[in-house]
């Protein structure tokens, strides 16, 4: 069985493109998965309406294909997590494709790729939980009870009795 790292951010903010990537070729080490990562970070950064600046504002996963048949044959990849919003036209998605696709192809090059741009209405279905709060001095977690809200980085607090 392949063991793909999944990259997640512990601080995901809600409706961040989900990409995830199948049917890699067998044994991709640490190495070949980051160079794949940054790869696909910059196509998507390429796309400058979506004023993306880097890794922190999409989730990369490579997911562990169980069977080893075929694997690097076809890499397929899936950039989910878009709200429907006016300016994701089938024109934007159509470059945002083209851009991810073209860019793995060239890392990988026996392979056939194909990358599926999916947009969806939150309206169907989609829930996130709260964003966290943060402190107003260093950005840090904070911890509220009742009316007391407390930063454990910097030790900034407000309404503590
Ligand atoms: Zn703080």
């Amino acid at each position: 069985m392949n063991l793909y790292i999944s990259f997640t951010h512990v601080e995901r903010r809600a409706n961040m493109p989900v990409i995830k990537v199948w049917c890699l070729p067998p044994n991709q080490n640490e190495e070949a998965l980051n160079r794949l990562h940054q790869t696909i970070v910059g196509a998507v950064c390429k796309i400058r309406e979506l004023g993306f600046r880097g890794q922190e504002d999409m989730t990369c996963l490579f997911v562990p294909d169980l069977m080893q048949y075929g694997l690097g044959g076809k890499i397929i990849i899936e950039i989910g997590g878009f709200f429907n919003k006016a300016e994701r036209t089938p024109g934007f998605c159509q470059r945002l494709a083209l851009s991810v696709g073209t860019s793995v192809c060239n890392l990988y090059r026996n392979a056939r790729v194909e990358c599926f741009v999916q947009t969806f209405d939150p309206v169907q279905g989609f829930w996130a939980s709260p964003e966290p709060e943060r402190c107003p001095e260093c950005g840090g977690r904070v911890t509220r009870n009742g009316t007391c809200v407390k930063c454990f980085s910097c030790n900034w607090s407000q309404g503590c009795s």
